[in-house]
């Protein structure tokens, strides 16, 4: 890959995986999308602080960890990708782990693009310290604190870095890419109006 290549942020990792199309309208066209998801994003931080000041060991409860490092910004010019992590994670085994905080409902199973997202702040992270990172955290906040554990395989991986090779591909050759499979999308989505 070109190494004038643009970073990418694993936040737009998730907005290709919805749909292809987001990348060519937002990092070619530089379109930007409606602020609700921003709002979601900022409120998740505001309520971890909150709970930070209430309780600053409520995590501790639930990892095996000996200190965090909050809000850190990682860039790789291998990966391509940049990114803040809500929280770098020092485990007791001597690795570490991300950890991202969502202001959303936890649901039992593990959406496909937050562990991809995960992935991409192991892969910062690994790269950037030099550290082992096996393990990631999500941790969501609305309706009580839970938390899902992702394992960093090497298939997620190799997800993960497709994913931003795909989306390059689509900045350097700025061609729309087909829609995404999954029509449904298309009737909430903030460019229907623009998307022909
Ligand atoms: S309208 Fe549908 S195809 Fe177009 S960007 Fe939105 S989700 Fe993708």
């Amino acid at each position: 890959m070109d190494s004038a290549a643009p970073l990418i942020t694993p936040s737009e990792v998730m907005e290709y995986l919805y749909c292809p199309r987001f990348t060519y309208f937002l990092n070619v066209l530089k379109i930007r999308q409606y602020e609700e998801k921003r709002y979601k994003v900022q409120k998740g931080r505001e309520v971890h602080q909150q709970r930070l000041d209430q309780n600053p060991d409520y995590i501790r409860k639930k990892i095996p960890m000996l200190k965090k490092e909050q809000n850190v910004y990682l860039s790789s010019d291998v990966l391509h990708v940049r990114g803040i992590v809500d929280e770098i994670i020092y485990l007791k085994d001597g690795s570490l782990a991300p950890a991202d905080y969502k202001f959303t409902i936890y649901q039992p199973y593990l959406y496909n693009t937050h562990k991809i997202q995960t992935a991409l702040y192991a892969l910062l992270i690994r790269e950037n310290y030099q550290k082992p990172v096996h393990t990631g955290y999500i941790f969501y906040l609305r309706g009580g604190s839970k938390m899902h554990e992702v394992a960093i395989t090497a298939k997620l991986e190799r997800e993960s870095t497709l994913a931003v090779v795909a989306m390059l591909k689509i900045i350097q050759d700025e061609q729309i890419p087909k829609r995404t499979s999954y029509r449904v999308r298309c009737a909430d989505c903030c460019y229907k109006n623009i998307c022909v």
